[in-house]
């Protein structure tokens, strides 16, 4: 958590009633409110229209290949970590209509380019790590020399309400990625869900003047030292309840030292190369296009999808894929999210959320195979190490 006491902006205590009330008034300006919500067996994000779609009282179990809802007593509304899908589903959507062509009487045709749909996003119960997520997709997508203008917008348009992390999975590791539990900056809002004896309430904190402004519309209290201890409390237990940990090693350089491990064909033997890892993965930005036409040959359309890295196609050049084997496809997702993305975008391109892992069919977990690269390259550099003392012994 950022310092209370040096923070610009006011902090304040709402009643649990005061997400609803939260969700109201974003609505009342025009926005349109996404956040945590029960569906389908899982803790989705989706379109808000009152506090009682959020999750209260659901938790979730997690595991490397698995995710259970799991009933809790305690009522807690973000007492769940990241589900199936993230911020980038709206920000950076699956599928989008780039433009639409029709043929004209005198057979030429028109295009015209689609404009980008932009609602005015709230997003409600970020956390720290998929805030993390979007700062990445930011430097990727609206910055530099290639940006994508329909991302720019929604972003610029977006309120983010951040809620700080007290309940970590199994599979969540954002401490050993400097990602969270908590947040210092870049939000509207941040919020910490606060459940003790007390009553259930929630410490918030405006981290912008408009953050500020929309506090100021809230039934809300004073924040007391009561609220603000059990919150750094809770935020800082979490920290210490990590399910996993990425090796305290320099990943980058790890990566690039592993290019020809012997671990790639172990994992290569266990990857689907379905592209779960990707699709689920809140820094993933990879699309492709495809034109489509019907059959009278009078309208076209092409739309950009989402693309992965483990698809054959991604990486076909005239004659075949660079890349055929899945040992090459899994090196380049690994090497690329822990490595060679400091080199384009100057950040990791791993947060720590954990997703990959609970929604890899076959249970593949990135901070296993990242320890187990780590131990083959001290065991090579060991076995180095003899060879040259062996060498120079007289
Ligand atoms: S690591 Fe898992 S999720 Fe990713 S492509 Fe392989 S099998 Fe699919
Ligand atoms: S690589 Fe896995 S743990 Fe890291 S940000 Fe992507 S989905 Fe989350």
């Amino acid at each position: 958590m950022s310092d209370d006491a040096n923070a610009p902006y006011e902090s304040a205590v709402l009643g649990k009633d005061g997400l609803d009330a939260l969700i109201r008034v974003l609505a009342e300006e025009g926005r349109t409110v996404i956040g945590p919500t029960v569906r389908d067996g899982a803790v989705v994000l989706a379109p808000l229209e009152s506090g009682d779609q959020l999750p209260y009282g659901w938790g979730v179990e997690l595991e490397a290949g698995r995710y259970r809802l799991r009933p809790r007593e305690d009522g807690a509304a973000f007492a769940h970590s990241a589900g199936p899908n993230s911020w980038k589903t709206f920000l950076h959507p699956q599928r989008e209509r780039q433009w639409t062509a029709e043929r004209g009487a005198d057979g030429g045709m028109t295009v015209t380019t689609e404009a980008p749909d932009a609602p005015a996003y709230a997003f409600l119960g970020v956390r720290p790590c998929d805030l993390r997520a979007i700062a990445v997709q930011d430097r990727v997508l609206a910055s530099g020399r290639y940006r994508e203008g329909g991302y720019q917008e929604r972003r610029r348009g977006a309120f983010l309400i951040v809620a700080e992390c007290t309940e970590p999975g199994a599979t969540c590791f954002c401490v050993s990625m400097g990602s969270g539990p908590g947040a210092q900056g870049g939000f509207d809002l941040a919020l910490t869900e606060v459940v003790d004896d007390e009553g259930h309430r929630f410490l918030v904190r405006a981290g912008s003047e408009e953050g500020a402004r929309v506090l100021a519309r809230l039934p809300r209290r004073p924040a007391d030292a009561a609220t603000r201890e059990e919150a750094e409390r809770a935020v800082a237990a979490a920290r210490e309840r990590m399910g996993r940990a990425m090796p305290p090693v320099d990943l980058r350089a790890l990566m690039g030292a592993s290019t020809e491990a012997a671990r790639w064909d172990d994992v290569a033997a266990r990857c689907l190369t379905c592209g779960n890892c990707t699709m689920v993965c809140p820094t993933c930005f990879c699309t492709t296009t495809e034109d489509v036409t019907d059959l009278t040959g009078e309208h076209a359309e092409r739309w950009s999808r989402w693309d992965s890295c483990f698809d054959l196609d991604f990486s076909y050049l005239h004659g075949g894929p660079v890349r055929s084997s899945a040992r090459s496809r899994y090196r380049q997702w690994l090497t690329h999210k822990l490595g060679t993305w400091h080199d384009q975008f100057g950040t990791s391109g791993c947060v720590g959320c954990g997703r990959c892992v609970v929604w890899c069919p076959v249970g593949i977990d990135i901070t296993e195979e990242a320890a187990a690269l780590q131990k083959e390259r001290e065991e090579r550099e060991e076995r180095e190490a003899r060879a040259e003392h062996e060498e120079t012994e007289p």
